[in-house]
């Protein structure tokens, strides 16, 4: 009797081991198929074209965004507002843009994974990552 109640629970255990070596093994083929289709693509050149941004990336794909969407997209702290591990969101109150919020001076490329437009009213403070930049491109086309 004692045996059994041993069994069983011994049986359990390992039923849960063999649960969760299946679950590390669904993660991993889905990190796998992941990077398989979104491999790190970087720009071979950025220009301002008018009133757009136009990204050429090195697998040969273009995205274009208005600078206009391109700030109010900006997710630095101040536009964006920051979120604590509550979950609660702390914003400044929406400003109106001024009309050189729209203007770029600059862009630089950050750390190999994301560019720093520096506008022409001196707000740099948002680094919009590659991944986020196509996204925003996405969205604009729709
Ligand atoms: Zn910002």
């Amino acid at each position: 009797m004692l045996d059994d109640e041993k069994f069983e629970s011994r049986n359990k255990v390992s039923r849960i081991y063999v649960l969760e070596r299946k679950i590390l093994r669904i993660n991993f083929l889905l990190s796998k198929s992941i990077t398989a289709y979104s491999p790190q693509m970087r720009p071979k050149d950025i220009q301002q074209i008018g009133e757009e941004l136009a990204i050429k990336w090195d697998d040969g794909s273009e995205s274009f965004m208005s600078l206009e969407s391109l700030r109010r997209h900006c997710p630095c702290a101040g536009c964006k507002g920051e979120v604590d591990v509550m979950g609660n969101l702390y914003k400044n109150p929406d400003q109106p843009y001024s009309v050189s919020a729209f203007r770029l001076r600059s862009v630089a490329t950050v750390g190999g994974y994301a560019i720093q437009p520096v506008w022409a009213d001196g707000h740099s403070s948002g680094l919009f990552s590659y991944d986020y930049l196509k996204r925003i491109a996405a969205g604009e086309k729709q």
